[in-house]
């Protein structure tokens, strides 16, 4: 079969779906040929986590929307980590702007890069996939979509499928005996939608990772009265302000009171379950699906990106994420040049041993700074397979241990801190407010020179 007669599906048009269409669009200005692609995103826009809008939650057409953003989210990690090899942030705005942008501004850099492409031809958006399965004898997926406009479903044949639907969407809910009689506010992160609603009162988040954080800083940002944060395995030991503590594991409630397993008890007017997603295909059948825990490293993915037991089978983006945009890049371009028979996939023996090395190295990571390592390991040894721009991978590593060691020293203050380009050399440039005093996230005002130009605070 020709290239041109490939016909590549792609599932959900977040950052890693964009990245594997931008993968084979980078391909074909090289004068190759490429397959056919559709990309098929049950939302009306693209940028999957980023595209945050007040439907977040239940679309138009009663379909859950995906995202877990909220309101005044800025990013939590220095956008020189994340940076496309082949599209800068110098590109896109064309003056430095500050190391940690809120959503919109990263939302727009997302589309800048491949709207010059006209991507959203190769996308129909407003469409869910509802099942695959696959024909071994044809050797093709058979995916069952449906067009929630029209309500109308339809089915497509496809030699390739790619799944990139992100795994931060599906909350895990735990249950604490009680619970049900407690008359305030039950969450989970993923439903949160901004601080407001949590202003002056006394919040518990349950958890101890990048949500409880967040959250946490955000209200304490905006002005909730206290914030206790209760951890399962380890707090996060950082330096909290003084309305910000973190305890030992909720136990029960009782009466509508908190109790935790050290024995105190507490109050809450609110309960934010920050208690990580779980990997969930509803579309796909139990021997197609990935089942894994958020790690650095799922297992059953040679080279963390093509299905072990089905090598037409690809997943985008499924590794608990330190890097993000340019690392579902570098799996894209690997896909990308599997599907083009570029890269000869060795036998399964063989990337059943290649699985098993990494799952190793795995398991011998003890903090966050052993995670950033293991994560610069393995994008550099994906890279090596395609010809995806060669970023400095090491020093992007570097930057990640600043940042880590940025939020020990100051939790509060750690987006004021800026950072050099690995790519241009650009220093960011300072926001012209500090984060902890900026409670606009709007791309309007991130852009307005404040300096020349008097904004009236809303
Ligand atoms: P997603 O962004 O989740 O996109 C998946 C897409 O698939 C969605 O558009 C969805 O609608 C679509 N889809 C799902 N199911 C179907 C279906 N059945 N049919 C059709 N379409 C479907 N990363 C950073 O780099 N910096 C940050 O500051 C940052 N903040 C984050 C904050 C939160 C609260 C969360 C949860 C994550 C954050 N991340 C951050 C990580 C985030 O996972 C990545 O930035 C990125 O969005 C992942 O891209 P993705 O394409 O893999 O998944
Ligand atoms: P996560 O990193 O998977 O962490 C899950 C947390 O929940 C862990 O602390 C875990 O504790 C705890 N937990 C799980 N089950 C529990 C239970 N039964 N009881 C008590 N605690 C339990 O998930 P996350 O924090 O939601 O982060 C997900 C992603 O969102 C990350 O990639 C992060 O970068 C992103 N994010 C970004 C921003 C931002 O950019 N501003 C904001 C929020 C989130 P153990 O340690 O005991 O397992």
């Amino acid at each position: 079969m020709s290239i041109e007669e490939l016909n590549i599906g792609i599932i959900g048009a977040g950052p890693s779906g964009l990245a594997q269409i931008r993968s084979f669009l980078a391909e074909r200005e090289k004068g190759n040929p490429i397959p056919n692609i559709k990309v098929f995103e049950k939302q009306a826009d693209l940028g999957g986590m980023w595209n945050y809008t007040w439907r977040t939650g239940l679309g138009k057409y009663g379909e859950p929307i995906h995202g877990s953003m909220y309101k005044y989210l800025w990013s939590n990690g220095p956008k020189e980590c994340l940076e496309f090899g082949d599209y800068t942030f110098m590109d896109h705005f064309g003056k430095p702007i500050s190391s940690y942008p809120p959503r919109e501004v990263l939302f727009d850099y997302i589309k800048g890069r491949i709207e010059q492409d006209e991507v959203r031809e190769f996308i129909t958006f407003n469409t869910s996939a509802r099942w695959v399965d696959f024909d071994p004898y044809a050797q093709k997926f058979r995916v069952v979509f449906d067009d929630l406009v029209n309500e109308e479903t339809f089915t497509e044949y496809f030699d390739y499928l790619v799944v990139a639907t992100g795994h931060f969407s599906v909350p895990n809910m735990p249950y604490f005996e009680g619970i049900e009689d407690f008359t305030g506010t039950v969450m989970h992160a993923h439903d949160f939608r901004g601080a407001d609603p949590f202003i002056g009162k006394n919040i518990l988040l349950v958890g101890s990772s990048y949500s409880a954080e967040d959250i946490g800083v955000q209200c304490h940002k905006h002005g909730a009265k206290s914030i206790t944060m209760s951890y399962r395995t380890n707090p996060m030991g950082l330096d909290w302000p003084e309305n910000m503590k973190e305890v030992p594991l909720l136990s029960h409630f009782e009466d509508g009171v908190a109790h935790f397993i050290d024995g105190h008890k507490e109050e809450f007017d609110a309960v934010i379950m920050c208690t990580g997603y779980q990997h969930k295909f509803p579309f796909l059948p139990s021997e197609l699906r990935l089942m894994t825990n958020n790690c650095m490293y799922p297992d059953n993915l040679y080279k963390g990106v093509i299905y072990n037991d089905l090598d037409r089978l690809i997943y985008l983006g499924m590794q608990d994420q330190y890097y993000t945009f340019n690392m579902f890049d570098v799996q894209a371009w690997f896909a990308r040049d599997v599907i083009l028979g570029k890269i000869e996939l060795p036998l399964k023996e063989e990337r059943d041993k290649d699985i098993a090395h990494w799952l190793e190295k795995q398991d011998a990571i003890e903090d966050a700074f052993d995670d950033v390592d293991f994560q610069t390991e393995y994008i550099k040894d994906l890279i090596q397979y395609s010809d995806y721009p060669s970023l400095k991978w090491d020093e992007i590593g570097e930057l990640f241990k600043e940042w880590l060691r940025d939020k020990e020293e100051d939790i509060l203050r750690y987006r004021d801190k800026n950072f050099r380009s690995v790519i241009t050399g650009v220093k960011a440039e300072p926001h012209h407010t500090k984060w902890l005093d900026e409670e606009n996230d709007t791309m309007e005002r991130y852009l307005a020179d404040i300096k020349t130009k008097k904004l009236v605070k809303s």
